[in-house]
């Protein structure tokens, strides 16, 4: 080519070469010879222009497609070629191109213009992105949920195979991706489709929401359903739903919910859950107004039981005890085992009465006799009770109340129960007021002894009396012993009391005794005087200084006070009944009443509670109840007085029964000592009056 073609042909196409983005060249089609070459061209190939101009065509791209072309273009490349190809560079690098052969003038005789576009970039691209999708679907399958992805109009974009494991769909219905037949499949085998396509809808009307919800299906299966938008560009494009089968794995949360909640001997629920039913329920209270009741029931002895029969025998006992007071349930109420020997009953909707008659209902299913291994006993329980709202609403202030009732009980002798009663911030001033009259009453002399006669039952003749303490104050009127004397026995001031009864009543004894009426007096003694250290040395005294003659003496002690230190009891009144006093239980049948419990102490009498009495002839527990005091007593050798008999009818079936005495209304009340005296007279006259006349009169 002479120098001035080619200076020619720089002048007009360097420009035009140079200003294109791809690599480019200028091959003369004569001499297959590169004329023109544009700095790209340099670059890529990575040579010198110099180097460039001059070479050969078919050396510029050495692969066969290019020899070939150049070898049989004979000085004419109208047809020109493009096609995909790679060069190598002078670094030895393999780059990916796009190249054309182009002529330039018509006929394509001259001059080609050789065109490079590198997409080695773009190449890179490519495989990354598959690359990344072979990554996805990889993941896609190892994960152990179900996986849908869909575009916003809820075609199927991706899903793996175990979202056809998760709903039970055939292999030809998920490799179909058909979205109308797969949505139809999932929505069948809901159980509630309504819903399902209910909320469907709402994810799809917003396509910003995401949500975890559960599905279950027919199959029994229950399903997690996670979804997210799936985004794109700063935008929601489609959503992902991923499908966790749960079934498994709630099983197992039940059981491990159903064993951490409740006890494994008798399979009732424990405190935990009780404590869940408690919060419930106080909710409901709230809204309804409508409160419950917590019982405390806490068997007497227990430790008997498991001491001398074994811990089987125990464990059976208890679980016969369970199906018992299950047996008088209502389905809203629960019973949990809160303790060793200990159950808490949550008697829904009951109020003070109901309470009651829930307690007397457990009292008399647990005091049926227990028949195990060929040894029949009897089990009681203690029972205490507290209200929601009125003393807590949780299951701790429900239990701590209800277990200072039951405490009460257990005091008072057992087998019994109680209601939790606060004490208001007026009944304390109440309390405090009354304190502080008593102590006045007892300086200021305002006390005195009235006596209520006793009388046998056959002969009608006035046999005894009880001392009964009265009360008149200036502000405050007649005050009840069955009001002050509790506050007394709270405060400890009973003792003081308790020692001027004692004093007043061997005082008054000795009077009718040296003149000439003995008659026995009956004291009332409490647990706290009982307990002093120098109860049994004072009533020595007492007697000593007066002259009484001990036999005329008699205590009235509650069963609580037996039951509370038996041993130290035991001793005391072996010490009394040397003395020669005589020994009663009074309220008999309120505690704690067991025949080989009551064998070992040396009582002389029991007093049947004036609550048995009542009933009678009619009642068929009170009946039993009293039969049951007699023929206890027989055996044990002891006396037994019936308490505030008022009628007549009570009076005889008493005597058909062969109770020994009785007191009550139907003869007289408590009497001041004059009105006593004149009682005590006219009934050392027989021929002066029958006595049973006597009692209106
Ligand atoms: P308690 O020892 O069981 O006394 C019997 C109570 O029943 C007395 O009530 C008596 O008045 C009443 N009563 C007697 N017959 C009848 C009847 O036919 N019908 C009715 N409805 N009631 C009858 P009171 O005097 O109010 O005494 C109540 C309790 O106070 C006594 O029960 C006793 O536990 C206690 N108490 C009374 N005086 C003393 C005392 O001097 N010392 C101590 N520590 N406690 C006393
Ligand atoms: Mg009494
Ligand atoms: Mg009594």
């Amino acid at each position: 080519m002479s120098a001035q073609r080619t200076r020619a042909l720089v002048a007009a196409w360097g420009p035009v070469l140079e200003a294109l983005p791809d690599a480019a060249w200028v091959v003369d089609t004569r001499t297959r010879r590169v004329v023109l070459v544009n700095d790209a061209a340099c670059q890529l190939l990575g040579a010198e222009r110099d180097a460039l101009v001059d070479m050969a065509a078919d050396s510029m791209i050495a692969g066969t497609e290019d020899m070939a072309f150049w070898a049989s273009s004979d000085g004419e490349v109208a047809a020109g070629l493009c096609s995909e190809t790679v060069i190598y560079t002078t670094q030895g690098r393999l780059v990916p191109v796009l190249r054309s052969v182009r002529p330039m003038e018509e006929g394509g005789r001259g001059h080609a213009l050789v065109r490079l576009t590198d997409f080695s970039a773009q190449r890179r691209a490519e495989d990354e992105r598959e690359t990344v999708v072979a990554e996805l679907q990889a993941t896609l399958e190892a994960t152990a949920d179900g996986i849908l992805v869909t575009d916003l109009d809820g075609r199927v974009r991706a899903c793996n195979r175990r979202l056809a494991e998760i709903w039970s769909m055939s292999l030809a219905l998920f490799d179909s991706r058909d979205e109308k037949a797969l949505a139809d499949w999932m929505r069948c085998s809901v159980v509630d489709p309504e819903a399902y396509v209910r909320r469907l809808k709402a994810l799809q009307d917003t396509p910003l929401l995401g949500s975890t919800e559960r599905l279950t299906l027919h199959t029994g299966q229950v399903l997690e359903r996670v979804t997210r938008p799936l985004w794109c560009r700063g935008r929601p494009q489609g959503r992902v739903f991923s499908f966790r089968d749960m079934t498994e794995s709630l099983a197992t949360d039940q059981r491990i919910a159903l064993v951490a909640s409740t006890d494994p001997l008798t399979g009732l629920p424990n405190r935990r859950l009780l404590a869940e039913t408690v919060a419930a329920a106080a909710g409901t209270s709230r809204r309804t107004g409508r409160g419950f009741a917590l019982m405390v029931i806490d068997l007497d002895h227990f430790r008997h039981v498991n001491d001398t029969l074994g811990h089987e025998i125990g464990d059976q006992v208890l679980k016969d005890l369970a199906r018992r007071i299950q047996g008088c349930m209502r389905e809203d109420d629960q019973l949990a085992r809160i303790g060793g020997d200990q159950f808490a009953l949550l008697v829904e909707g009951a109020d003070t009465a109901a309470a009651e008659a829930m307690a007397r209902r457990v009292l008399a299913l647990v005091a049926q006799p227990c028949n195990l291994d060929g040894v029949q006993f009897t089990i009681t329980c203690s029972v205490g009770v507290a209200l929601c709202p009125a003393n807590g609403s949780t299951l701790d202030q429900l239990v701590t109340h209800a277990e200072a009732a039951m405490r009460q009980v257990k005091d008072a002798g057992r087998a019994n129960y109680r209601i939790y009663q606060t004490r208001a911030h007026a009944d304390f001033r109440k309390h405090m007021t009354l304190d502080h009259a008593m102590r006045q009453a007892l300086v200021s002399g305002r006390f005195k002894l009235h006596f209520q006669p006793q009388v046998h039952l056959e002969s009608g003749r006035l046999v005894g009396a009880e001392a009964l303490i009265r009360w008149r104050d200036p502000e405050l009127g007649d005050v009840s012993p069955a009001q002050f004397i509790p506050v007394a026995e709270e405060t400890g001031f009973i003792i003081a009391i308790g020692d001027w009864v004692l004093s007043q009543a061997v005082r008054q004894a000795a009077l009718w005794q040296q003149r000439g009426t003995p008659v026995p007096i009956a004291i009332n003694v409490s647990a706290l005087q009982f307990q002093q250290g120098q109860f049994v040395d004072r009533v020595a005294s007492v007697l000593a200084v007066s002259g009484l003659p001990p036999s005329l003496l008699e205590l009235e002690l509650t069963e609580s006070i037996l039951v509370r230190d038996a041993e130290d009891a035991l001793h005391r009144l072996q010490a009394l009944s040397r003395l020669g006093v005589k020994l009663s239980i009074d309220d008999f049948g309120t505690g704690y009443s067991s025949l080989a419990y009551l064998k070992r102490f040396p009582i002389d009498k029991l007093k049947v509670d004036r609550s048995f009495v009542q009933g009678l002839p009619d009642d068929d527990s009170d009946v039993g109840i009293v039969r049951a005091i007699l023929q206890m007593a027989r055996a044990l050798n002891m006396k037994v007085v019936a308490e505030g008999v008022e009628t007549e009818t009570q009076r005889q079936f008493l005597l058909g029964e062969g109770c020994d005495m009785f007191q009550g209304f139907l003869f007289a009340p408590a009497l001041d000592h004059l009105s006593f005296e004149r009682r005590l007279l006219s009934a050392r006259d027989p021929q002066a009056a029958p006595l049973m006349r006597l009692v209106h009169g």
